[in-house]
């Protein structure tokens, strides 16, 4: 279909003026629309055809739905009452409080609340809904649970997701308009969202929605200048984020008049290592996890500072409010081949062979080092230090009790070489604060007023997370909340 015939805009100058007076090439109509094709979207676009609605146009500026932080994803999500987890026989039908309050307290009771319910409420439909087209999902240990709720599916990928939400999407008849960048909001006297202003190429034109926009245009974090800038605890740390992700659905939200909360929050991993100094470009090696099988945690100075198995993000708080740039991760042979058999991703975006050529050459961030002398000189620090650390947690393991640091998961002692250093800095990737949302997904202004036809999911809404981010819960928000306001859409 050609769609650049060249029109002038159909609508009132009232109209036109807000928008920046672009040359418009052409105006249409959708019953809705939705912008940013990662989970949030694609479910979005999903469950409104599969509760009846006519036409859905799905906006998306990439040639595919491949380059979503969504694809970038391990695809972990977190759910309670799921029948995975009834497969796996893990009784946890009636835990929804017990997770609500798992949750809360990760967030340190900063978390929006009726989000934080309308989450658990809709997580594990959502991931059964995956389950029934053939995602297989593992229910694995997450230490925020009482009860295994975090997920793994099958590719250890979020692009499985999107795989699956895609082709469910073209299938039922969703327009998913690619290479289309969503640039503004079209307003009617500020109060109404009448559609959206799309760039494609060189033209533009205006996709009008009846019963309403949904933003899920994820968060920020790809954008390493937007980050020092409004974020200076995290100033100059690489990212892990899709270069997608860039604040663009909360500037057009905010720009008439969405309000906003708990900007200043992110999502870091304190294991993570830069891959190009120039684009800030790094990846997540998934340390918090080798810890649970005995690896430890060291500051440069070869010390202990922390309780090493608790979770990356509250390990990373703590080394940017004390502006760490450096940590270290210490592992025998045998922890980590027990964390290599028993997981199946150690860095998030490489698959074994690489990290196993890694293991062997170093070259990014492992050192294979045969003896604690030897460990000390690649850290720089004292030896005597460092081995006053390794007795002392020797120690530990053999009385069963970490003392100081009050560690759980203590396996194995280090006794002789070789052994493994991991040479890690914080990196971030996921934006946990964003757009002001009520009970139906309606984005808020400053006023705590639903701005009338505007609707928003995924990466791009503040406060699921509080101001921790917890591991699972920002994919499966997404994916459990896309489902949510695209079904509510569509019946209303
Ligand atoms: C490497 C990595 C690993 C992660 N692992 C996990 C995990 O295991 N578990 C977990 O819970 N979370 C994880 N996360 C976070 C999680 O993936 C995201 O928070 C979640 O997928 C966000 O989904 P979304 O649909 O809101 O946004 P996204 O997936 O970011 O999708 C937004 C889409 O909107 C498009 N878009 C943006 N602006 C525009 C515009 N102006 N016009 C048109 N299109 C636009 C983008 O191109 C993109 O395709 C991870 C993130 C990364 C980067």
């Amino acid at each position: 279909m050609k769609r650049r015939t060249l029109l002038l805009s159909p609508l009132p100058f009232v109209l036109s003026s807000l928008v920046n007076a672009k040359p418009i090439e052409k105006t249409e109509t959708a019953e809705i629309v939705i912008i940013g094709a990662g989970a949030a979207g694609l479910f979005a676009a999903v469950a409104a055809k599969e509760n009846g609605a006519g036409r859905v146009v799905l906006i998306e500026k990439n040639p595919s739905p491949f380059f979503s932080s969504t694809s970038y994803s391990a695809g972990s999500v977190n759910a309670s009452g799921t029948l995975a987890q009834l497969k796996h026989g893990i009784q946890d039908i009636d835990g929804k409080e017990e997770f609500t309050e798992e949750i809360l307290r990760q967030g340190n009771y900063e978390n929006d609340k009726a989000l934080v319910a309308n989450y658990v409420k809709n997580a594990a439909p959502a991931l059964d809904w995956l389950t029934e087209k053939g995602v297989e999902l593992t229910p694995s240990t997450n230490i925020a649970f009482r009860v295994k709720r975090m997920h793994g599916c099958d590719l250890a990928t979020g692009a499985r997701y999107v795989e699956v939400l895609f082709s469910e999407a073209i299938r039922l008849g969703v327009e998913i308009w690619f290479n289309t960048k969503a640039i503004e909001l079209i307003t009617e006297k500020g109060n109404e969202v009448l559609g959206v202003q799309y760039k494609r190429g060189r033209s533009y034109g205006n996709l009008l929605a009846q019963k309403g926009v949904i933003l899920c245009t994820g968060g920020f974090a790809g954008d390493v200048n937007r980050v020092d800038r409004d974020i200076p605890k995290f100033a100059g740390l690489p990212t892990f984020a899709s270069p997608s992700s860039r604040g663009e659905g909360l500037d057009m939200a905010t720009r008439i008049g969405a309000a906003t909360h708990l900007l200043d929050y992110m999502g870091a991993y304190a294991y993570g290592f830069p891959l190009d100094e120039e684009t800030r470009r790094g990846l997540i090696f998934r340390g918090h996890v080798m810890n649970l099988y005995g690896s430890i945690t060291l500051n440069k100075a070869g010390k202990r500072f922390i309780n090493d198995d608790q979770n990356s993000t509250k390990v990373a708080q703590f080394l940017t409010s004390h502006h760490e740039r450096t940590v270290y991760q210490l592992a025998t042979e045998a922890q980590l081949s027990d964390f290599m058999k028993n997981d199946p991703i150690q860095v998030i975006g490489w698959d074994r062979t690489k990290f196993n050529q890694e293991k062997e050459e170093g070259g990014h961030f492992i050192n294979r080092v045969n003896s604690l002398e030897e460990c000390a000189s690649e850290m720089g620090c004292s030896f005597d230090a460092l081995k006053n650390t390794i007795d002392a947690y020797n120690r530990s393991v053999a009385s069963g009790n970490d003392g100081e640091f009050g560690r759980k998961f203590m396996k194995g002692q280090f006794l002789s070489g070789p052994f493994y250093l991991f040479k890690c800095t914080p990196v971030v990737g996921i934006t946990i604060g964003g757009l002001k949302v009520n009970r139906q997904m309606q984005v808020l202004n400053e006023y705590g007023e639903p701005i009338s036809k505007l609707f928003a999911a995924g990466e791009v809404v503040g406060g699921l997370h509080g101001t921790s981010y917890i591991g699972g819960c920002s994919l499966a928000g997404a994916l459990a909340l896309g489902r949510m306001v695209g079904e509510q859409l569509a019946k209303s």
